[in-house]
Order: structure tokens, then C-alpha cells, then sequence
């Protein structure tokens, strides 16, 4: 992406633009030089034009700036079509491939994907991208620079979307509204870029009569609540530019159900035991079984009989934690860490694979770059070929790898703590981590880097922290800015679970690292703290608390979760002990100075926006107590105190989300319904309800 070093519109983000903007009115008259008028003292001043039959993504972009347009200053701008454009306008903005853009000279087609050209010509300005009839908010339709385009010109105005929705869209208010002469072309930094939300994508837009479960219907949103908040959710994800991910090499779990399609004729395929023994063990999944990566007849089946010669060769393993132990594997390892760090050593148990795998990744390449030069091999660094290689092996920009950072706690079969004993997940798994696995975490991607190959983010840790104010800015954000100053090609988080208000900031930080990750963090938070006006201070106190506790507190997050495992789903379980009441005091104390600074103000968004976070507040409270009533447990048996407290709880829970379903404050289907109903027995509660 071009570094811009001028700055194009005369809006300022900040809240206090109207003092601003007495001054810039006059500065406009003073220099009308170059400078395209929009709005014009409370006129429209331009008009907006699209083809004569225009392309979807032209049609809906339009849409986007006249509607961003009317809330900024509200005039609403005219759209019109060519020929037909209305006289008596100062500026036409041209919106995608226009006769007009043809005539400047402007070549969509020969754009990179995502790409748009903003170019002004005299009182004229052009945003074009390529187009086709594709849906314009498909992730995997990269024909959208026109769209881009509008939201770039959007955020120079100084709109900001924190939250899916009205009240988390910001947008500075003025009623004279400038361009100054631009021309560049921008495409976005990574070629892809997503936060993965498909359960949530498929209920609410792709299925017609979505099916859902109990739980769902009771303790997520209405039906016609879900449908609105998924369309209002994937026109958020697109004004932050998330896609490319058409061009996001393909991966996958490629040996899942190798077991049960190849394990009776070709056991020795498939890792050894222990032992000595091959086969599946009693109480393993028949679906990941992982394979014997050094068997030359497995490599000439994967490349001479099942491959076509032309797509890429997906190799990630399946989705396991172990490897195999046989003489020949345990050959092509790298040296073991004796006494590795004790956030990580789970990598080591059995065995860090990692050497391993990079050499069966590179003798595939080698056999297909041998059939067809330059065929791509993808995988993944992932369970014990997390860590960098130990010796000293290459690979080639011919291997490309994600990096999903992810692993167990040390004591695979042991009991204990997480300094040395029974299986729960690594603190490096989760953001906030210990200082010292940061910094390890961080030289795990250089060494991968240092290979020569390529790669991509694939982390989980956003799944994390069920409906509680789980905050981690700092680390997330550097790590990610780390990752993309040493190769990451994109970002493919798992996975969105739209906790709006507990996460804000962190869930704002990662949308716009991934569209813009040069930006500083600092500057990211300023922009969200901005939009709650004369509240902004008490708002970064609100979450500056939470951030701090989560790191004080990351550690024991962890050993809370050693006994369960699988914190990112199972966290209802123990969320009301990471959670406590007594947490929640300072934090509300924080929210009341923010109200009271709010109230300063006579716009009433900034109130509305730190009344949000209070409903944020209450919500994560709120299911706190159910957690507790349930406090670990699956099933609390009927006729007890017990269960007429889970019944009051989760009484109050539900009329909660009833009441405050359209602001967003929390994802109820998959953030929330999702994960309780997998942990808790509602039935017997829901019977009562
Ligand atoms: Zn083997």
C-alpha cells in the first residue's frame, strides 16, 4: 500500500470537529484550488455517478458513500446515472467503471485484485476498481476496489465503524465536507484478511429457515434479530475490507479419514506407538490418526496416483496432537530440547516434529516441482511442528504454511499444575501470555520465516473468553504487526465470536490491523476511544483495567482450565472463576466516571455508546451467575436450591437478551447460546423457565 503524505479531507476524527470545521469552511473558500466540494454548508454539492447499467459493486458502493454521506452531514448526496447527470452540481464522483473513468483513461481490468484508482480531474473525482456481477460483500469476490475505494475516502472523512450497527458506526458531523486533489492506487497490504464467522454466516444469510437448537432459540437471538445481525455484521466485516480469500492458498486437515480409507491395507502408513505397535489405539478417533510422514510409498500415492499435476498438494495433518515414533521418523528429527520452556513443553511430548515435517513437506515439492515446476505444497505449523525448526533445514517459496499457534500443556499423561503436569491448554495458545512465551512465540515465526518459506496467521486465541471481558491489546497487535515485518502474506482468524462490547477495543485493533497493519495501535485506540466523546479517558481507563487483570491473571486463566482442556469452548464452565464479582467493582466504577463525562456532552451517541459498554458490563454479570450456579458442573440436579438458583439466573439472563438484542452488545448465537448450551444441561432449566 502507497504511504499517503498528504492528507486528503479537512475532517479531523475527533469528536470536537465542530470547532474545527468554522475554520476549515473558511480555509476552503480562501483555496478552492484542486479541492473537490461535497457538501457545501449544509447543500449538496456533489453529485454521484454510476454507469448506466452499473455492476453490483458500483450500485452498493454508491449506496455506501451517499448513506455514509447523509449521516456525516445530512444531505443526502444524488446518484445518477449516465447520461443522465443533473446539472447545477460542483463535483461529480464517478463510482466504478464509468464511460467517464474510460475516457480519463483508467484500465480496471488492468488492476490488481482488490485494487481501486481515486484520481480527481477538475472538479471531477473517479473511484474504480475492476468489477463483475459477483455479490460485492462475498470475501472471495476481490473484484471490489470500487467498494474499497468508497471506504477509504469514508475513513479520510473520518467515519469509523467500531461495532456492527448504528450506534458503532462514527461519523464526525459537519456540513461542509472536501476533498483535496488526489490520485493513487491502493490495494490492501495482505492479500487476505478474515476473522471466520461461518456458523453465524450460514444461520443468518445463507440458510433460509436456519435450524436451530433450544438453547439458540432461547438464549440466542430472535430469529429475525439473527438474520439482522448477520447482514448487519457482514457489512461491518466489509467496510473494514475484510476478503482476498479467493486468493488465500488452499489448506486443510488433509490425512482426516486416511485411517479408515487406507488403514486396513496399508497400516504402516500411519504412525507407530510407543510401543512399537501401529493401529488405532482404544478410544482413538478413526478420523486423525496422523500418518508416518517419512514412508516413501504414502509420498509416491499422495503424488503419483492422487494427485492431478496442476492444483496445489494440501499436507496438513490431521486435526491431533502426537506423531509417529517410528525408527525412521524419529531419523529426520531435528535435536531435542532436553528441558524445553515450561509454557511450551506440551510441544515436546512426545516428540517436536517439526524438522520432520519440514522434510516430508520439502520431498513432496521436490517430487512435484519434478512433474510440474512451481506446484505449491501447503500445511500447516501446528501441535508438535509448532516450534521452528531446530536444525538446519530449508524450504523454498514453494511450501506455504500457517502458523496456528496451538498446543497443549506440558504432562500430556501427567497430574499437576501447568508448570509440569496434567493436559490443558499452553499458555501459548491465548493471548494475554506470560512475557517470557511472548517472546518465545515470537522467534517460532522468524525461525519458520528464516526457512524461506511462506506463510499465514491462522490463530485461535479469538475464540477465547465466552462473554467475559477477556482484553489482550497489547500482545495480540504486536505479535501481529511482528508476524506481518517478517513475512505474513495474510490472516485467517478462528473465529469471530462477537463479544462487542466485553472485547471492544480488541475485536476494533485486529479489524483494522488487518485492513491497515502499518497503522500504530496507539492510533487505532484513539480512533475507538475518540467516538465516546468527552467519556473517551473513563472509556480507555474501562478497558485499560480489564487488559491488566487478563495479564495479571493469564497465567491462572490457564491452570483454571487444566482439568477441562479446551478453554475457547468450554469457558462457561469456569468463566465465573476467572471472573469473579469482586472483578467486576473496579470496572463499574470506571463506567460511572464515563457516564458522568458523557453527560457532558448534549449529543446523545456518546451517553448511548458508554451505556453500551454498561450492557456489555451487566450481560457478562449476568451469565457469570448462571456459570456459577452451575460452577463446573454439566447437570445440577432438580429439587435442589441449587437449581432454583440457575432457574433465577438464567430467568434474568434471558430476559436480558431479549431486551437488548438489536445494540449488539454480544454475538448470542455463536459467542454465547453456542458454548453454554454445549457445557451446561439447559433442558430440565428451560422446562421451568
Ligand atoms: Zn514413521
Amino acid at each position: 500500500m502507497k504511504t499517503r503524505v498528504n492528507r486528503r479531507t479537512f475532517l479531523k476524527t475527533s469528536a470536537g470537529a465542530a470547532a474545527t470545521f468554522g475554520a476549515l469552511t473558511r480555509a476552503r473558500s480562501a483555496n478552492a484550488n484542486g479541492r473537490l466540494l461535497i457538501v457545501d454548508n449544509g447543500e449538496a454539492a456533489a453529485v454521484v455517478v454510476t454507469a448506466g447499467n452499473p455492476r453490483p459493486v458500483a450500485e452498493y458502493a454508491a449506496m455506501e458513500l451517499a448513506g455514509h454521506v447523509e449521516k456525516i452531514s445530512g444531505v443526502r448526496l444524488p446518484v445518477a446515472r449516465e447520461p443522465e447527470i443533473p446539472e447545477g452540481y460542483a463535483t461529480r464522483l464517478f463510482i466504478g467503471m464509468t464511460n467517464a473513468a474510460h475516457e480519463m483513461g483508467i484500465d480496471a481490468d488492468a488492476l490488481k485484485p482488490e485494487e481501486f484508482v481515486m484520481r480527481s480531474a477538475g472538479s471531477d473525482l473517479y473511484i474504480v476498481g475492476a468489477e463483475d456481477d459477483a455479490n460485492p460483500l462475498n470475501p472471495r469476490n476481490s473484484k471490489c476496489g470500487t467498494l474499497f475505494g468508497v471506504y477509504e475516502l469514508l475513513e479520510q472523512f473520518g467515519v469509523r465503524w467500531l461495532w456492527p450497527g448504528e450506534l458503532g458506526t462514527f461519523t464526525p458531523s459537519a456540513d461542509t465536507l472536501v476533498i483535496d486533489a488526489v490520485d493513487e492506487s491502493i490495494a490492501p497490504r495482505l492479500a487476505f484478511r478474515e476473522i471466520a464467522w461461518g456458523r453465524l454466516r450460514s444461520a443468518a444469510i445463507q440458510q433460509d429457515e436456519p435450524s436451530l437448537s433450544e438453547a439458540e432459540e432461547i438464549l440466542g437471538f430472535s430469529r429475525n434479530g439473527l438474520v439482522r445481525y448477520g447482514h448487519d455484521l457482514q457489512d461491518y466485516l466489509r467496510r473494514h475490507r475484510m476478503g482476498g480469500m479467493d486468493r488465500k492458498p488452499p489448506t486443510a486437515h488433509r490425512f482426516s479419514g486416511w485411517w479408515e480409507e487406507y488403514g486396513e491395507e496399508h497400516p504402516e502408513w500411519f504412525m507407530m506407538h510407543e510401543d512399537g505397535t501401529r493401529g488405532r489405539p482404544e478410544g482413538w478417533s478413526a478420523r486423525h490418526m496422523p500418518i508416518c510422514v517419512s514412508n516413501p510409498a504414502l509420498h509416491q500415492h499422495l503424488v503419483d496416483e492422487l494427485w492431478d499435476g496442476q492444483r496445489p498438494i494440501r499436507l496438513g495433518e490431521v486435526d491431533a496432537k502426537y506423531v509417529c515414533q517410528c525408527e525412521a521418523c524419529r531419523a529426520w528429527d531435528g535435536p531435542q530440547d532436553e528441558s524445553p520452556p515450561w509454557f511450551a513443553a506440551g510441544f515436546w511430548e512426545p516428540t517436536m516434529a517439526s524438522d520432520r515435517y519440514a522434510r516430508f513437506w520439502k520431498t513432496i515439492q521436490a517430487m512435484a516441482e519434478a512433474r510440474n515446476p512451481g506446484t505449491l505444497v501447503t500445511t500447516y505449523m501446528y501441535y508438535n511442528y509448532f516450534p521452528a525448526p531446530a536444525g538446519e533445514i530449508t524450504l523454498n517459496e514453494n511450501i506455504y504454511g500457517e502458523f496456528v499457534q496451538w498446543g497443549f500443556a506440558p504432562g500430556h499423561r501427567g497430574e499437576g499444575s501447568l508448570r509440569g503436569g496434567t493436559r490443558g491448554d499452553s499458555p501459548v495458545n491465548f493471548f494475554p501470555m506470560p512475557e517470557e512465551a511472548f517472546e518465545w512465540l515470537k522467534q517460532q515465526w522468524l525461525g519458520w520465516h528464516n526457512t524461506g518459506m511462506r506463510i499465514g496467521y491462522r490463530p485461535n486465541y479469538l475464540h477465547d473468553g465466552w462473554v467475559m471481558p477477556l482484553v489482550s491489546i497489547r500482545q495480540a497487535a504486536e505479535f501481529f504487526q511482528y508476524a506481518v515485518e517478517h513475512g505474513m502474506e495474510g490472516a485467517r482468524f478462528d473465529s469471530l465470536t462477537g463479544q462487542w462490547a466485553a472485547h471492544g477495543p480488541k475485536l476494533y485493533v485486529h479489524m483494522r490491523l488487518l485492513a491497515k497493519p502499518e497503522l500504530s495501535v496507539e492510533k487505532i485506540l484513539d480512533e475507538y476511544y475518540e467516538a465516546f466523546g468527552p467519556a473517551a479517558d473513563a472509556v480507555r481507563d474501562y478497558f485499560e483495567y480489564w487488559e491488566a487483570y487478563c495479564i495479571e491473571n493469564a497465567e491462572r486463566f490457564c491452570e483454571l482450565f487444566l482439568d477441562v482442556g479446551m478453554r475457547w469452548q468450554r469457558f462457561p464452565l469456569k468463566g465465573h472463576e476467572a471472573f469473579p464479582p469482586e472483578s467486576f467493582e473496579p470496572a463499574e466504577e470506571i463506567l460511572e466516571r464515563a457516564v458522568q463525562a458523557a453527560a457532558e456532552d448534549p449529543a446523545p451517541e456518546y451517553a448511548a455508546r458508554v451505556d453500551f459498554l454498561r450492557k456489555g458490563l451487566e450481560h457478562a454479570r449476568l451469565a457469570g451467575r448462571l456459570a456459577a450456579a452451575f460452577d463446573g458442573q454439566r447437570d445440577i440436579p432438580e429439587d435442589t436450591e441449587k437449581f432454583e438458583k440457575a432457574l433465577e439466573a438464567l430467568r434474568r439472563l434471558v430476559e436480558f437478551r431479549r431486551a437488548h438484542e438489536d445494540l449488539y452488545i454480544s454475538d448470542y448465537f455463536y459467542g454465547a447460546s453456542w458454548r453454554e448450551a454445549g457445557r451446561w444441561n439447559l433442558a430440565p432449566l428451560f422446562a421451568r423457565l
